[in-house]
């Protein structure tokens, strides 16, 4: 397939990352199909691009006329095959369960065209593991953006080693076509690149704070006012919930056994407390002062 010929786009899921993620590509011009199989969920994606765009107009960042097209250019349903039947570039951004998603890519290779590729956006299930459920591993990959998808522009595009050069080409062409930046990832580490980085950084500021080093106030402040970072691990943490690490945590130590891997004492303390961070109020500041 060309560049050119992608035109028609299928985002499976319009959960947190889903919906954003078609938004931006009907945003580009693409024609997009978005489904997800609770139609509450649809609603509130729909409700969600509506006062998005009438946002943007009210701002004075786009026209009318092209909120409109940009409104025409997605269409949501709750069928896959209708969804899918046209499509020649999908990212699926369903559950983070790997039976679910070997389905859904089951599904997919029977439903799309047979030169579509097929994306993942899943976070730590690499295509490798879902490549085999389709007669076109070489048009599988992953597809990693980050949250909100509209507003963050990395996009990393993660090559399996079933994954052909040419749809790492089209791919990165595509996430540019978006106004998103791809980057290139040649190996299914865990973690890909952004999201191994942030967490060796979490993990040393976690064991610090354990070792009396420092406040996490203050590792927070290195971060800020001596890197650059925009927040802190403590104060990220805080943002992506600290049940989301103690989970993945103990998924690590469970595929590794590596103690290290453990959640820290300090955190597995606020977890059990049900301090998750900023949806509860409290993690490890504290949101509910005024
Ligand atoms: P979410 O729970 O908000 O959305 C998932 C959606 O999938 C739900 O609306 C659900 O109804 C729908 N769904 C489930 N089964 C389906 C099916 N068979 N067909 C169609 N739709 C189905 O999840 P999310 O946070 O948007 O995450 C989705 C994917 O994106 C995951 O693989 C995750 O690893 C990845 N991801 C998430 C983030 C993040 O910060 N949340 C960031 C990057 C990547």
């Amino acid at each position: 397939m060309k560049f050119e010929e992608i035109k028609n786009v299928c985002v499976v899921g319009a959960g947190n990352m889903g919906h954003q993620i078609a938004l931006q590509c009907a945003i580009s011009g693409y024609k997009v199909k978005c489904t997800d199989i609770v139609s509450e969920i649809l609603e509130k994606a729909e409700d969600f691009v509506g006062s998005y765009l009438a946002g943007r107009v009210k701002k004075g960042k786009m026209t009318k006329d092209q909120a409109k097209e940009i409104r025409a250019n997605i269409f949501f349903t709750s069928s896959l095959e209708e969804a899918a039947k046209e499509a020649d570039y999908v990212i699926e951004a369903i559950l983070e369960r790997l039976e679910l998603k070997r389905k859904i890519f089951a599904d997919l290779d029977k439903y799309t065209p047979a030169h579509a590729i097929l994306a993942t956006n899943s976070s730590t299930i690499v295509s490798s593991k879902i490549a085999d459920a389709t007669n076109r591993p070489s048009q599988v990959c992953n597809l990693h953006f980050f949250n909100p998808a509209l507003v963050m522009k990395l996009v990393e595009v993660v090559q399996g080693p079933h994954t052909s050069d040419e749809t790492v080409k089209l791919s990165m062409q595509f996430c540019e076509k978006i106004g998103k930046v791809p980057i290139h990832i040649k190996k299914e580490v865990w973690g890909f690149v952004l999201n191994r980085i942030i967490s060796a950084i979490s993990d040393e500021a976690m064991w610090m704070l354990e070792m009396g080093v420092a406040s996490f106030e203050d590792i927070d402040k290195a971060c800020v006012y001596g890197a650059g970072h925009p927040m802190g691990p403590f104060r990220l943490n805080d943002l992506t919930g600290l049940d989301l690490s103690f989970d993945i945590g103990m998924e690590l130590f469970r595929e590794t056994g590596d103690r290290l891997k453990l959640p820290s004492p300090q955190l597995m303390e606020r977890v059990a407390r049900g301090d998750y961070g900023q949806k509860t109020g409290k993690g490890w500041y504290n949101y509910t002062k005024k």
